[in-house]
């Protein structure tokens, strides 16, 4: 289809706008990179000390030539994430791609969870996501297109001990995603969930460190232990790689896939 068919049918994926929630780091920047790359106006979001917003600013306007705004909205909060939404309205003048990324991890066992992680981690993994997605519907319908993608996780689709909240949050984050895509289904929109295995982002690196305190062992021996418990493949999902799928999310050939869980896990929920 030409580009001219493609602007009049609002598909072109020039002068779009994506936030990506938590993108100063690890899996959201990666995607972040990725959707810049492919021209899409970015807001980029999370927490991050003045220089390094400054210079993943620039870094981003300097190496993909578009538009950058950043939000630090704590998302736990729920009103600021409906000014996060309102933000990329005003100063990047619309939103058509919401990542819902921004997430956290605690490990404890149930009767040691302590109270106020659990609320955290459902507020800000899942919680966080709807109202997102309801703060952002409007303005998709209106433009007649739009790609809501979750970034949930394999825990999303089988469990391990010790992670209640985070496990329960991204089953129900995959959960949301079918609703919205349903509600959707005719509008244009559509809602998928992106399922990673083991990432080495900072989420990781600390649970890496974690395990290898509890079994005394080095920083390495527990990397590949954390690997060999859980991915067949032995290797860490790459961020770039999950940027490259949302990539492929937003273009057309995705137009019809909608409500899925897509899985970059090395096999292991194969098992
Ligand atoms: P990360 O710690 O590198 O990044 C988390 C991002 O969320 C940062 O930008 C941070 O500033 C932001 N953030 C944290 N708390 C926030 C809050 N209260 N309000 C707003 N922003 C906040 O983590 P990551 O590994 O890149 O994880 C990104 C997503 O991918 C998470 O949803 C995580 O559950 C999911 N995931 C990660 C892995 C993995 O192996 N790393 C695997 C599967 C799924």
């Amino acid at each position: 289809m030409s580009e001219r068919k493609r602007e009049a049918k609002g598909m072109s994926l020039k002068n779009k706008v994506a936030l990506v929630t938590g993108s100063t780091s690890g899996i959201g920047l990666g995607i972040a990179e990725k959707l810049a790359e492919s021209g899409f106006h970015i807001m980029l979001h999370g927490f991050a000390n003045e220089d390094a917003v400054t210079k993943l600013k620039g870094e981003f306007a300097n190496k993909y030539g578009v538009k950058v705004g950043f939000n630090s909205s704590n998302l736990i909060e729920v009103p600021q994430i409906y000014k996060l939404v309102e933000h990329c309205h005003s100063e990047l003048n619309g939103l058509d791609v919401l990542v819902n990324n921004a997430g956290m991890q605690f490990t404890a066992p149930i009767e040691d969870f302590p109270n106020e992680k659990w609320d955290d981690i459902i507020a800000l993994n899942l919680s966080a996501a709807f109202h997102a997605t309801k703060a952002s519907i409007a303005g998709m319908k209106s433009a007649g297109w739009g790609r809501i993608i979750n970034i949930a996780s394999t825990h999303g689709l089988v469990a391990s001990v010790h992670k209640a909240a985070y496990v329960a949050a991204k089953h129900g984050l995959i959960g949301l995603t079918k609703v919205t895509a349903l509600e959707l289904a005719e509008s244009g929109i559509t809602c998928n969930a992106v399922c990673p295995g083991w990432v080495r982002t900072p989420l990781v690196e600390k649970q890496i460190a974690d395990l290898a305190v509890k079994n005394n062992i080095s920083n390495e021996a527990a990397t590949i232990s954390l690997l060999e418990a859980k991915q067949p493949t032995k290797r860490f999902t790459e961020v770039s790689h999950l940027g490259d799928l949302v990539s492929f999310l937003v273009t057309d050939a995705a137009s019809n896939m909608t409500g899925t869980e897509l899985k970059m896990d090395g096999a292991w929920t194969a098992q």
